[in-house]
């Protein structure tokens, strides 16, 4: 087994300590602190600027073939090292060793497709006025980016900022997780050993308010993009704003199911068992209102009850795990605190709805029904095993219910007719919407939300877009 690391700064490509004092990492399986993060202050973070403007020039000076080429062999690094990484990311942040290792699996692929994508980014040439002139668009890296992840998808939610960014020949600054860093630093160094130049990537990590203040507000940043959560997103938008920068945010859904009479029901309730159980829940795009027609909800509540009760959860490191603990203390009361206002005001727990043990941070996966609109939880994300489970009867009241609330990010639906689905996708008020299965965050696709969810996208050919700015240019003879 992989022992744990401390884990540095890598800046201007030398790994080193920070400025602060080192922050502890804790094992959300057992409580234990397992090891520290370096903490960058102001100086660090001087220099990971200066270090990116110094980075960005050489690679936006170095052709989008020879870029792909590297990264391709980062990609290539990281699948034969994916087991050791696999193991520092459940170490902390607890999820399943399989789920851990299927993340960096697929960061590979998002690697390798960022790298194809980047290398088909055409101007155009616009028909002239006159015969001596040539009219044309050039795409360029808009510069330097400055980007934030949290720690549900350690990797996951580093590697499509810094995929695009290098595709296009930006350079890379990421305020990665301080609960979960050893993992994306694993991802940075893959990309150190398959031979990026100093300074075009690199990574900090200390107090999210300090570093994103000082790097979004710094002259030489050009490109912001968060994932995280809708208040803390609004905070870095406006911040984004002020500073006139460009923003991708990727940030917090409510993310409705509608399950209509005519659904294949062992299909809807496997799948949606095992999406919901995924990294206990904490998820952006986690199911969370399932709205049920009339005719199936009973058969829904107990076969989804039933999937959930028969889950593993512990201690992510054992073989079998199928669901893991939070992934850190505060979710626990922030849980709880949801529940007992819903119960509060009428609803009811078909399933779990406790903490488990007193070691660790587990939590029963839990299924709650009648729900009230006013509960708390069916306005705030519960970003844990919770699934809300209410009744509808007709296509236009779940539509509305549907649309309630002002997050838009994934939405699922299961249907036998097609009429319902073109329904739904021309109604769904939702950035994405998959309908009788999971189809969602391949990296060819997009992936991001509209109104509080967020703006831009992270996946398919969009997303590589808000990595360049487009340069029009007309010459004469
Ligand atoms: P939080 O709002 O305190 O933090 C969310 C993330 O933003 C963390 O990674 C944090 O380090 C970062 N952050 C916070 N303040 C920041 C700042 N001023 N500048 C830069 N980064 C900052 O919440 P939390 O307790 O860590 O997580 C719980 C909530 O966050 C959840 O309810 C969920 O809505 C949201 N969340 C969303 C995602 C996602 O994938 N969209 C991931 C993690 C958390």
């Amino acid at each position: 087994m992989s022992s744990y690391p401390n884990t540095q700064l890598f800046i201007n490509g030398i790994w080193r300590d920070g400025s602060g004092a080192a922050i502890p990492v804790v094992n959300p399986a057992t409580e234990k602190v397992i090891g520290h993060v370096a903490h960058a202050e102001i100086a660090d973070l001087e220099a990971a600027a200066d270090a990116a403007v110094a980075g960005f020039e050489i690679w936006r000076n170095t052709s989008a073939y020879d870029r792909a080429k590297v990264m391709r062999k980062a990609a290539d690094l990281l699948r034969s090292r994916a087991d050791m990484i696999a193991e520092l990311m459940t170490l902390e942040q607890g999820k399943p060793l399989i789920q851990s290792k299927m993340e960096i699996m697929g960061a590979a692929d998002v690697i390798d497709w960022f790298a194809g994508e980047a290398q088909r980014t055409y101007g155009q040439i616009i028909p002239a006025r006159a015969a001596n002139v040539t009219q044309m668009t050039i795409k360029v890296p808009v510069g330097p980016v400055a980007a934030f992840t949290p720690w549900n998808f350690p990797i996951n939610q580093v590697v499509r900022k810094l995929s695009a960014a290098l595709a296009t020949g930006c350079s890379f600054i990421v305020k990665a997780p301080e609960e979960t860093p050893a993992s994306p630093a694993e991802l940075i160094r893959a990309f150190a050993d398959a031979g990026v130049p100093a300074g075009v990537v690199n990574l900090v990590f200390g107090v999210p308010s300090v570093v994103s203040e000082y790097l979004i507000a710094h002259p030489a940043i050009r490109k912001i993009s968060f994932t995280g959560s809708t208040p803390v997103g609004k905070q870095l938008a406006s911040l984004a704003g002020l500073h006139m920068k460009r923003a991708t945010m990727e940030l917090g859904g409510h993310a409705p199911v509608l399950i209509f009479n005519d659904a294949d029901m062992e299909k809807a309730i496997s799948l949606m068992s095992m999406h919901k159980s995924r990294n206990a829940g904490q998820v952006c795009v986690s199911p969370t209102r399932f709205l049920v027609q009339d005719g199936v909800a009973d058969q829904f509540i107990e076969g989804f009850a039933k999937a959930q009760e028969a889950l593993k959860v512990g201690n992510g490191m054992e073989a079998g795990t199928e669901m893991g603990p939070l992934a850190n203390e505060r979710r626990i009361p922030a849980i709880e605190g949801m529940l007992q206002d819903a119960v509060s005001l009428g609803a009811e727990v078909v399933t779990g709805g406790r903490r488990i043990g007193n070691e660790g941070y587990f939590f029963e996966p839990t299924v709650i029904t009648n729900v009230p609109t006013n509960a708390k939880m069916m306005n705030d994300e519960p970003f844990g095993p919770v699934a809300i489970v209410n009744r509808f009867a007709e296509a236009e009241e779940a539509m509305a219910e549907a649309n309630r609330l002002p997050f838009g990010l994934a939405s699922y639906a299961f249907t036998g007719s097609s009429k319902t689905a073109q329904y739904l996708r021309g109604n769904i008020q939702a950035g994405m919407l998959t309908v009788n299965h999971l189809g969602l965050a391949l990296p060819e696709v997009p992936f991001g939300g509209i109104q509080d969810s967020g703006y831009g996208t992270e996946g398919g050919s969009e997303a590589v877009d808000a990595y360049l700015d487009t340069r029009f240019v007309s010459q004469a003879d």
